[in-house]
């Protein structure tokens, strides 16, 4: 070959850093390089085997789809080949020279950690290759597409270059070949490897041969019966298909026979790589159809929000040939995901119930994919909410309880379901809104998530009763036999401001802050606090008009979020105020002003933090004025 025929180029600076992380990690975990290389391996039997059903392969269609590795201890390289769909030239530089998800800082500060904790943890970051690099000097790749144009040769040392030169004469698929690094020369031992793959790859559905020998047993493990499977291979097939190294938090094996034919293994991993911070998740579940692997993380077999889940669904009544256009709106497609996602969602009301602890596990790692598809999968709505689980004013600090559990608990004559969005389970307690639901013995959900109010709004009702805010204008909770405590009968009997005084409050109250608010009105509900603001448009609360303020859509949701301003004619403040209006004017606005800005943060909802703080100072002034004149 002449140098002429030889590229030298330079790696995309994000693989560069993946190259230096996985060169620089913990060697204790170096093995997994192998498993790295067979999974890819076998990825490209599966992308080929895919191919020549649907299109006629003409070359090297003979050559059989088979994994081999040879072990050199004299040289010490390490060879594995596959058969499988190959890559042309701009292949293995987008391949093997950049990274699909680069661009995000944050990706990277994630596999580092990662990396640094356990090596075993790359795969997941789709960046397998590059652990060759842990045990080999050099690497050389060597391939050929199934298309048949000539094959090249990729050759890097894992520094910040690599060079493509053209190789002829090769089969179909690709060569690795890996010129072992002077500690690392284990991997050279047909002995290292085979013990290799029987700890990682048995899953692996082609042959691999070491040295000649077959050291897999090709099974299709979710087509036998469960009695049949050990807890090991059940662990050791996630770790397989979900190319993952932890165990998985849960799993649901079943087959059915109608309304089709379906066998599923699918898996929920034990992280949630998503709130990590990784980015959106990849579908992770394949689509086999009698055992051949129809489609790899295929987007249409599971609804969106079942991303998080990995394993394999298996359906005899898929033609073997289906295309991925037609797999979009193939009538049998739309029954099977039907057919998986309900015995899903029934699954996890079944593990709900028979072992909680590991439920709300569940929910405090993929609670979130849960209320994802409460407001974006309109067909599961109605099931959905029943795995819903959120703090009450009845449930301990930190732990959840079911909409079922609230609907048992209802009082008689009850017929809605109440929530109340806050920070925390403090800033709701001591709020405003709450303060009637315990007078009357009343549970309120506690929505403590910015999205949870969105959530409850699309479910809209559950068991038929409503499900309503507390912070909406138009709340009437029935009068039930109130509970009273024995320190509060006092404030009971303390008599309000007359109506007409009130009245007159209002009004001028409503002069003072404008446009801010709606209506300023008596309240029928307020306890102890002196003022609340609710919301007059239904369907908004205040938590969905902070999420929309925070991700700049108010506006372009085009609401007015009209608000009311609700005072407690019974509260000191406010009797003191309507006496304070005659003698002083001035210095009641500033109260009002203070009032509503309390108000205001109390329904979680922004201020101008530097008027409020100038008036509070006014007012401190005049507090320490009086309280020294007292003196
Ligand atoms: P991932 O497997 O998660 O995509 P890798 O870093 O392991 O990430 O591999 C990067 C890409 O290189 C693969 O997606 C595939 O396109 C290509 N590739 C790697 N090994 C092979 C192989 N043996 N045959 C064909 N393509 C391969
Ligand atoms: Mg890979």
């Amino acid at each position: 070959m002449t140098a002429a025929q030889v590229e030298t180029k330079q790696f995309q600076a994000e693989t560069r850093k993946v190259l230096d992380i996985v060169i620089n990690s913990l060697y204790t975990e170096r093995d997994i390089f192998v498993r790295e290389l067979v999974s890819n391996a076998a990825d490209a039997l599966e992308k080929f085997r895919h191919q020549s059903l649907i299109e006629k392969v003409e070359f090297d269609a003979h050559v059989p789809l088979e994994i081999t590795i040879d072990c050199d201890d004299k040289t010490h390289t390490l060879t594995l080949t596959d058969t499988g769909i190959g890559m042309t030239k701009e292949e293995l530089e987008t391949n093997l020279g950049t990274i699909a998800h680069s661009g995000s800082q944050h990706f990277f500060e994630q596999l580092a950690e990662a990396a640094q904790k356990d090596v075993n943890l790359i795969g997941q970051f789709g960046v397998g290759f590059y652990s060759a690099f842990m045990a080999a000097k050099k690497v050389r790749v060597q391939t050929r597409s199934f298309n048949g144009e000539e094959g090249f040769e990729w050759a890097s040392d894992g520094g910040g270059t690599y060079t493509i030169s053209p190789c002829p004469g090769l089969h179909r698929g690709t060569k690795i070949i890996l010129e072992l690094k002077d500690d690392a020369q284990t991997y050279g031992s047909k002995f290292t490897i085979e013990r290799i793959i029987q700890q990682y790859s048995t899953f692996v559905p082609f042959p691999v041969k070491v040295e000649g020998k077959t050291v897999n047993t090709v099974q299709a493990i979710w087509t036998r019966s469960k009695s049949e499977i050990s807890e090991e291979e059940y662990t050791e097939f996630y770790k397989f298909i979900a190319n993952a190294g932890d165990e998985p938090m849960l799993r649901l094996h079943f087959s059915a026979d109608a309304p089709l034919a379906i066998n599923a293994l699918v898996y929920v991993p034990k992280e949630n790589f998503e709130v990590l911070g990784m980015g959106r998740m990849q579908p992770g579940v394949n689509l086999y159809c009698q055992k051949v692997l129809i489609y790899q993380h295929s987007e249409n077999i599971l609804p969106e929000w079942l991303r998080f889940l990995k394993g394999v669904v298996d359906s005899e009544d898929l033609p073997l040939n289906i295309s991925r256009q037609s797999l979009q709106d193939n009538a049998l497609v739309v029954k099977l995901r039907k057919v998986l996602t309900k015995r899903f969602i029934k699954f996890l009301g079944e593990e709900a119930e028979r072992h909680p602890e590991k439920y709300l596990e569940f929910w405090k790692n993929f609670g979130i994919f849960i209320k994802e598809g409460v407001t974006s999968d309109y067909e599961h709505r109605k099931e959905l909410g029943k795995l819903l689980r959120f703090e009450s004013s009845a449930s301990e600090p930190g732990q959840t309880i079911s909409l079922d559990d609230y609907v048992g608990r209802m009082r008689e004559g009850q017929d809605k379901i109440y929530y109340i969005n806050g920070p925390s389970r403090m800033a709701v307690e001591y709020g405003p809104y709450v303060e009637m639901f315990k007078k009357r013995g009343v549970e309120i959900f506690y929505t403590l998530e910015p999205i949870d109010d969105f959530v409850l709004n699309h479910l809209g009702e559950y068991d038929g009763k409503k499900l309503v805010s507390a912070d909406r204008a138009d709340l009437h909770l029935p009068e039930f036999t109130e509970i009273k405590p024995e320190d509060e009968t006092g404030k009971e009997n303390a008599a309000p401001l007359a109506a007409d005084a009130l009245d007159q409050l209002c009004q001028w109250m409503k002069t003072i802050l404008g446009e801010r608010i709606a209506e300023v009105k008596v309240s029928t509900r307020l306890v102890d606090s002196p003022a609340m603001i609710v919301n007059v448009d239904g369907y908004m609360t205040s938590s969905m008009e902070r999420l929309l303020k925070a991700s700049g859509q108010n506006e372009a949701f085009g609401m007015g979020m009209k608000k009311d301003l609700e005072i407690n004619g019974s509260s000191p403040l406010i009797k003191k105020l309507s006496t304070l209006r005659e003698s002083d004017t001035t210095f009641a606005g500033d109260v009002v002003e203070q009032m509503y800005d309390n108000a205001m943060i109390q329904a979680g909802l922004l201020v101008d933090p530097m008027a409020m703080v100038q008036r509070n100072y006014r007012i401190l002034e005049r507090v320490a004025g009086d309280s020294a004149a007292a003196l």
